[in-house]
């Protein structure tokens, strides 16, 4: 899960790690009283779940009263599309009005998970304020990764080392943060807890300046206080209508709509409708113990995407029962049917496995418009085309 940024520099300062003064405003009324008790100059910027906000517009700087709350007045609402958002872009609905700080010095420093280690690795970079994979890419050597031992966690001399790489003069200002980042993101279930930029101001003291921390949603319920963070207007409707069902789902670019059970197969199904030429328009996984509800509810999110052109049904019937995906298939199309005229959408299903006769018999004696194939690779062969000859 993700969290905006103001959220994460709150939740950063309960940690002891300094943030500049800043007020959140979400109307022309709350910028001109945010204005009021702030001191130019100032920098405002646009609450959206993304990075690259600064190159996309979303960072300003304003050095009087009058012109922070016209810039304000003119960011908010606004589209803004950045690196990360994709060319449809985010509306801006929050803005975090902060002071300016006069900087020195801009660092990146970030608590993560190394998948290929299977650890937590603590990144650190002299090149702060550009995103690391752009560092990455350009000075490799610039960054610095070191593995944190779970068993013995992020002691002093550990990022005393770091500091001293970075040339960090303000030392124990810097073990305090280092710190604070690592009993943040153990103690919240963080899978990232990142600071760009960490700036050095001209006097001397380190400032979190920009803040991105995530959560492993596996354990977001044990964190109610965290879960009550999340911003829906952020999420694609269809992934929130998704979650609310437990059914696990990506919305992506292409035209064929997949509904598979369990991630793997659900990722083969991703990659042979590529292998033949076409798009998946989402990952979604209906998961092993699936009810009929919940096909249902998965088909009428595949439905309302205007993007689907051919619905891809791809069951292996294992602990789930082929007969209760396609009861619920039946359901889902005949009352969508009832509240929308007519389902246009072809429906290409491959059912194998428990109860593939019976679930092949229900579609067959349903009237549907659906057609039934054995194997997975005629299933995806059909589909391809289908997507294709509705783009003609
Ligand atoms: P993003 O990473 O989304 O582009 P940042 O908050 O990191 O947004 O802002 C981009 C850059 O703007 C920073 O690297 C920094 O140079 C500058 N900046 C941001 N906030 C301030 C501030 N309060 N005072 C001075 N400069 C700032
Ligand atoms: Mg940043």
């Amino acid at each position: 899960m993700k969290i905006h940024e103001y959220q994460a520099k709150t939740l950063l300062k309960e940690y002891g790690v300094p943030i500049n003064k800043g007020i959140l405003a979400e109307n022309s009324d709350d910028i001109s009283s945010a204005v009021k008790s702030l001191s130019p100059p100032y920098v405002i910027k646009a609450q959206i779940h993304s990075g690259g906000r600064g190159k996309a517009g979303g960072v300003k700087i304003a050095n009087t009263p009058g012109e922070a709350i016209s810039i304000s007045n003119d960011l908010l609402g606004k589209t803004l599309i950045t690196k990360q958002t994709g060319p449809q872009g985010r509306i801006v609905k929050k803005l975090l009005i902060t002071e300016c700080v006069d900087i020195n010095k801009e660092y990146y420093i970030s608590i993560a998970l190394d998948p290929g280690k299977s650890c937590i690795a603590f990144v650190a970079s002299g090149a702060g304020g550009i995103e690391i994979e752009e560092t990455a890419a350009k000075s490799p050597d610039s960054i610095i990764s070191k593995n944190i031992d779970i068993k013995i966690g992020v002691r002093d001399y550990f990022l005393r080392n770091i500091a001293s790489k970075l040339e960090i003069k303000d030392v124990s200002g810097f073990i305090r943060i280092g710190r604070g980042m690592y009993d943040l993101f153990l103690q919240k279930d963080c899978s990232m807890v990142e600071i760009n930029p960490l700036v050095e101001t001209t006097d001397g003291e380190l400032i979190a300046l920009d803040a991105k921390v995530t959560f492993d949603d596996n354990a977001l319920f044990r964190h109610p206080d965290v879960a009550e963070l999340c911003d829906i207007n952020e999420i694609d409707p269809k992934e929130a209508e998704a979650q609310k069902y437990s059914l696990n789902y990506v919305a992506l670019d292409g035209s064929v709509g997949c509904m598979v059970n369990g991630a793997g197969l659900a990722m083969a199904t991703m990659d042979i409708i590529n292998a033949f030429g076409g798009k998946p328009a989402n990952f979604l996984d209906v998961g092993g113990n699936t009810t009929g509800d919940s096909v249902a509810e998965a088909f009428k999110i595949l439905l309302s995407d205007s993007k689907v052109k051919v619905i891809f049904v791809n069951i292996f019937g294992g602990i789930v029962k082929c007969d209760i995906i396609a009861n619920g298939i039946v359901n889902a199309i005949k009352s969508y049917k009832s509240s929308c005229e007519m389902v246009d959408v072809p429906i290409v299903v491959r059912l194998v496995g428990n109860n593939s006769k019976e679930g092949n018999e229900i579609l067959n004696e349903s009237g549907l418009n659906i057609i039934s194939k054995t194997l997975m690779a005629d299933a995806a062969k059909a589909c391809v085309l289908l997507s294709q000859e509705s783009l003609e």
